[in-house]
């Protein structure tokens, strides 16, 4: 049975409003559905991942929601260290105070605006993973590299910072998100096979890093995913599901790509 993650990234949108309405219609219209999705042979696993200043209306809200149907709660970010003088930043324990579970990490945005090098977020990555969270560690080329014919260069060398020092156990429990650069926020997703051929080579690397050949590995696709294309990225072997940006503001398209899934 094939376990699909749908995750919504929602970077710096959504105020407190914005996220109970979400969750109100979200939450209300998946209810019943797990039940649903067990009898068909499949699981999902939804997770959303508001700003920070929405945090305690997501965790609120889900308060209101059927237990089975509540999405994880997430963080687009985090720094290292408990606490101190850290002007701006947040910490692990603060996140935890949510009941946030998961934490992005390495997104493109981060990389290229906020400049976070790779040994940073390796840092970020490990002091999650102590934590007993989930990091959600992005990676991908940008268009330049693309073209360059630099792809899988440019994969490799951010997973093997990643994994630097991590054991077999720790690189099983990051979920691996893959988002070309060029196709988030773009409106051009990759073909299902540009997504799948990097996927499939994120595994494979992956387990020989963690010296593991049989270690479960889970690789999300990001990257304008929509409700239209879903269900064929979600349908590719080495696809375990999708990191969301602008579509999965809306409960509506959420739930549209949600659906995508469920009726595959
Ligand atoms: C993202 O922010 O991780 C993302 C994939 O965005 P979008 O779906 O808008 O391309």
């Amino acid at each position: 049975m094939k376990k699909i993650y749908l995750y919504g990234n929602w970077k710096m949108n959504m105020n407190r409003e914005e996220t109970e309405k979400f969750y109100k219609d979200f939450g209300g219209q998946v209810a019943g559905d797990p039940a649903l999705l067990a009898a068909m042979g499949k699981t999902l696993e939804v997770a959303v991942f508001p700003p920070f200043t929405s945090l305690a209306a997501a965790e609120g809200a889900s308060k209101n929601l059927d237990k089975r149907t509540v999405p994880f709660l997430g963080a687009q970010n985090v720094y290292f260290e408990p606490k101190g003088a850290f002007t701006g930043e947040i910490s692990i324990p603060m996140l935890k105070d949510f009941g946030c579970a998961h934490v992005i990490l390495g997104h493109s945005e981060r990389r290229t605006i906020f400049g976070e090098p790779d040994e940073l977020i390796a840092g970020k990555v490990k002091a999650v993973l102590d934590a007993a969270l989930v990091p959600v560690f992005c990676y991908g080329e940008t268009l330049a590299e693309r073209e360059g014919d630099k792809t899988f260069d440019v994969v490799s060398r951010q997973l093997r910072a990643a994994l630097s020092g991590r054991t077999p156990g720790e690189a099983e429990k990051i979920v691996y998100a893959y988002e070309p650069v060029w196709a988030i926020g773009t409106g051009k997703s990759a073909t299902s096979n540009e997504a799948q051929e990097v996927c499939a080579y994120s595994k494979k690397l992956i387990r020989e890093l963690a010296g593991s050949a049989a270690m479960p590995v889970v690789v999300l696709y990001g990257g304008s995913v929509k409700p239209d294309n879903a269900k064929e990225l979600l349908s590719m072997e080495a696809i375990d599901g999708a990191l969301v940006g602008g579509a999965s503001l809306k409960a509506d398209s959420f739930l549209q790509i949600y659906k995508a899934y469920a009726n595959n």
